[in-house]
């Protein structure tokens, strides 16, 4: 029998995994547990050897994290790589502590280097400092590969990580401040929609990005954690073709919440943060060449009435 425990198991992504459980991705011989932050901080050491010492886990799933959009990460870069690196090199060090098989840890493609060749893929990660906007967070998630080789090379330990793109679905963090783009959005539409107002996208829409639907990422996660080999990341991410504008995005969010597309004004004076950060799947695709992804317009709907559905409790 397995035991994973799924650090940060709360979350958005952590809400992924569980809806792929749940929607035909259980087996029989594997025990789930998802953790919050109120069953121990893991930035302490000795509440995150608590944690392992209490549920004794065969496998880690670990997502848990100080995460944030653009603007909160501009704000607290500090506490972003501080925080990060006591999380990450706690939960490392209790696993190989209490012998786990296997860990799986969530980096992200924002950690790339700023100045780059594109599409950017696995082999880059170390390459160049990254973009200004979020060096603290980006940093701490670089230093994660950096021990799982190390782990590997001195102990043989099979810790790994993969690396998703900007991710998106129900449960997300709605908070418009802290928050990313499209839980962002998706919360200011509500509003606007309510007080009569104008929808206001921050920046010049102009950027890129590709936006994987949670319960996707849930599903190649799972799939991580029982078959991929390597100690080296994988970027998880849908085809290049998939890449969208941000006034793309603020466009879909406005369809699917019923909001006319001539009442979005752009606030000009908000930071771009970084142009883009294309990523390849040429590796993801080597694996699982016919994984499907949830096309964005369908998971910007679910999101949307996810949220118009769920209000009260949100987090926002
Ligand atoms: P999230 O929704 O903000 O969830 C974060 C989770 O971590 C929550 O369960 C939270 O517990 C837990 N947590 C935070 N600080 C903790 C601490 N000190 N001790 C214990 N638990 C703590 O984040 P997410 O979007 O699911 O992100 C999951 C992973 O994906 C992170 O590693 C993140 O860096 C990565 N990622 C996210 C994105 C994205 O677009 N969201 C993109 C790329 C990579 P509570 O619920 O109790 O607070
Ligand atoms: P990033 O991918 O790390 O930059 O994360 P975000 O999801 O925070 O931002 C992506 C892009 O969306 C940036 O170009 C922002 O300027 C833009 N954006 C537009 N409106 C919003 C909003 O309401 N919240 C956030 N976080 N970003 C927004």
């Amino acid at each position: 029998m397995k035991r994973v425990i799924v650090t940060g198991g709360t979350g958005l992504v952590g809400k992924g995994i569980e809806a792929a459980l749940a929607h035909g991705d259980a087996r029989d011989d594997e025990e789930w547990i998802f953790l919050s932050s109120k069953d121990g901080d893991l930035s302490d050491l000795e509440a995150t050897r608590a944690i392992f010492a209490k549920h004794q886990p065969t496998h880690v799933i670990h997502l848990a994290a100080m995460v944030g959009g653009l603007f909160r990460n501009m704000k607290y870069n500090l506490d972003f790589l501080r925080v990060n690196m006591a999380i990450n090199d706690n939960v490392l060090a209790c696993a190989h502590e209490f012998k786990v098989e296997k860990v799986v840890s969530c980096l992200s493609t924002c950690i790339f280097p700023d100045k780059t060749t594109y599409p950017i893929d696995e082999t880059m990660v170390h390459l160049g400092p990254p973009h200004s906007s979020n060096f603290g967070y980006s940093h701490a998630k670089r230093m994660v590969d950096v021990y799982n080789r190390a782990y590997h090379a001195q102990h043989g330990s099979k810790f790994t990580s993969v690396i998703p793109t900007n991710i998106y679905g129900p449960h997300d963090n709605f908070n418009i401040d802290d928050g990313h783009v499209i839980p962002g959005l998706i919360h200011k539409v509500y509003k606007a929609k309510a007080a009569g107002e104008k929808l206001t996208c921050w920046g010049s829409g102009t950027p890129l990005r590709q936006f994987i639907y949670s319960e996707d990422l849930g599903r190649l996660m799972i799939w991580a954690l029982r078959e991929y080999p390597e100690i080296d990341p994988i970027i998880l991410s849908v085809d290049e073709a998939a890449e969208v504008s941000i006034r793309d995005v603020v466009h879909k969010v406005a369809d699917a919440a019923g909001f006319s597309r001539d009442d979005v004004v752009f606030d000009t004076d908000k930071a771009d943060g970084q142009f883009k950060k294309t990523a390849a799947n040429t590796k993801l695709r080597k694996y699982l060449p016919d994984f499907k992804f949830t096309p964005i317009d369908e998971g910007i709907k679910r999101s949307v009435d996810w949220f118009f559905e769920n209000y009260e409790q949100a987090r926002k």
